[in-house]
């Protein structure tokens, strides 16, 4: 299979692959979709909140905000050393305090480790005057099979000449699109799938 980047965007990024067959393309997208990891916000605890909002609905709305994730850096916790206690290296802490007459982005949200930065300008709520709203949030790894909101990009390939090559017979070359949420960067995502794939053949062929 050769590999080449054929456009480059803030937040997509199309590859061409050749000499691969659509089965090879599929499961390549299928892996960026579902099994891809990064951060999202699994667990929240209310401080305060006298928001005109539940609890639970402001929780769903953080778990859907993108984080910058550095995959060097964790672990998924029921996997981490620490049993899935919670740890550093498998738990990223966010803390969140605002009092309205406002409006509460995702980017009011302050990461333990300043690198691993909520997406910017998402709104979450609404707040009145004299409303507060303090919060502590978890982030953990996770993948898109277990929730969507684990899913880092969407991802689409099609026929490099189009489908008229596919009648031709010339079916060995595609365009693979991978927009990111921002999670992870579109060239990211497409290495860690690779990566993925490969273990997944191994584990196979070692079955067989
Ligand atoms: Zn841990």
């Amino acid at each position: 299979m050769k590999v080449k980047v054929a456009k480059k965007g803030k937040a997509f990024v199309e590859v061409v692959l050749e000499d691969v067959n659509a089965s090879i393309a599929n499961a390549l997208r299928r892996v960026m979709l579902s099994e891809v990891p990064c951060l999202s916000i699994e667990d929240v605890t209310f401080l305060e909140n006298t928001s005109s909002l539940y609890d639970e609905i402001i929780a769903h709305r953080l778990g859907l905000v993108p984080i910058r994730t550095d995959l060097k850096l964790f672990n998924f916790r029921d996997k981490c050393a620490c049993g899935g206690a919670g740890c550093a290296s498998c738990t990223l802490k966010l803390t969140l305090e605002k009092e309205g007459p406002c409006t509460v982005y995702s980017h009011d949200m302050k990461p333990e480790d300043p690198k691993l930065k909520p997406q910017e300008g998402i709104p979450i709520l609404r707040l009145g005057n004299g409303q507060k709203i303090a919060i502590e949030a978890e982030a953990i790894l996770g993948t898109g099979k277990t929730n969507a909101k684990w899913q880092s990009a969407i991802v689409s390939y099609k026929y490099r000449d189009g489908e008229g090559a596919k009648a031709k017979g010339d079916n060995r070359s595609f365009i693979l699109r991978i927009e990111g949420n921002g999670a992870l960067k579109p060239e990211e995502i497409f290495t860690k799938a690779c990566e993925i794939l490969e273990a997944k053949a191994t584990e196979m062929a070692s079955l067989l």
